[in-house]
């Protein structure tokens, strides 16, 4: 297996940690961020004691300036970037209804969780190298052909605008050979999926992780369980 180097976005918990954790358990390259630097280092702290190499860079997401200084800590580090994961998303928890929803709350949300991911994808595009890899961590409550939810309306808009900017971005950069895809991990056990989600982190972690290690993958693809599914 070639060594890949790879960043993940608010991989200080959750499915984003899962995934490091797992990747540089297969000797890859990885790029811990996180938003709170206490927190990304507690998280290093706990992957080193299991004797797992990681590289840590402050990163928030919807801030330029850290997104600055993370671009430069990287391409002073490595040079370049292989694969990069955006993983990082909220849901607000007043994030009830579209129609009632406090603007602001449907707003910081698609900042949060779509325009943020392309103001990523934008500042690291230049250290991805030819047949570098983008994945954008989406949902199944952004699609546009399963039944409504009716759960957190401006989260699951958000995905379905990820997802649109994951068919379109896989377009644009396909004369480069990036490929960029989207995947659902399913209801997972985290901070954000709650105790009561069926599905274990090792089972969110696992489309990401194939996405990265498999010797080719297509473009502008919606994934779940290493399958692919309708947007
Ligand atoms: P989580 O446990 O709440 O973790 C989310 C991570 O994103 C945290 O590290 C958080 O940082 C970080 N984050 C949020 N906004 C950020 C920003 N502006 N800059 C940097 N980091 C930021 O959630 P999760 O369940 O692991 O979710 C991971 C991904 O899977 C998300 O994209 C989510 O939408 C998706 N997903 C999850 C489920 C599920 O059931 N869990 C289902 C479908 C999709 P802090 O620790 O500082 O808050």
């Amino acid at each position: 297996m070639t060594q890949k180097t790879i960043l993940v976005t608010g991989s200080n918990k959750g499915i984003g940690f899962e995934i490091i954790k797992q990747l540089s358990g297969l000797g890859h390259q990885v790029i811990l961020t996180s938003r709170d630097e206490d927190k990304g280092q507690k998280a290093v702290q706990q992957l080193r004691n299991e004797k797992l190499e990681v590289f840590f860079t402050p990163l928030d997401i919807t801030n330029e300036l850290s997104l600055d200084k993370c671009f430069h800590n990287i391409k002073n580090e490595f040079g370049k970037l292989d694969v990069l994961i955006n993983n990082a998303a909220i849901v607000l928890k007043e994030d009830r209804s579209l129609l009632k929803n406090a603007n602001e709350v449907t707003l910081q949300t698609l900042h949060n969780n779509a325009f943020a991911q392309l103001s990523v994808v934008r500042k690291f595009l230049p250290l991805i190298p030819r047949s570098g890899r983008i994945i954008m961590t989406s949902s199944q409550g952004g699609s546009m052909s399963d039944p409504v939810g009716g759960w957190s309306p401006a989260y699951c808009i958000s995905k379905s605008l990820l997802n649109a900017m994951t068919r379109h971005l896989a377009h644009e950069l396909s004369h480069q050979e990036i490929t960029v895809n989207a995947y659902c991990p399913g209801w997972v056990r985290t901070d954000m999926g709650g105790r009561s989600a069926p599905r274990t982190l090792e089972q969110g972690a696992d489309t990401p992780v194939w996405l990265v290690n498999s010797e080719k993958v297509p473009t502008g693809k919606f994934f779940y369980d290493r399958k692919e599914i309708p947007w």
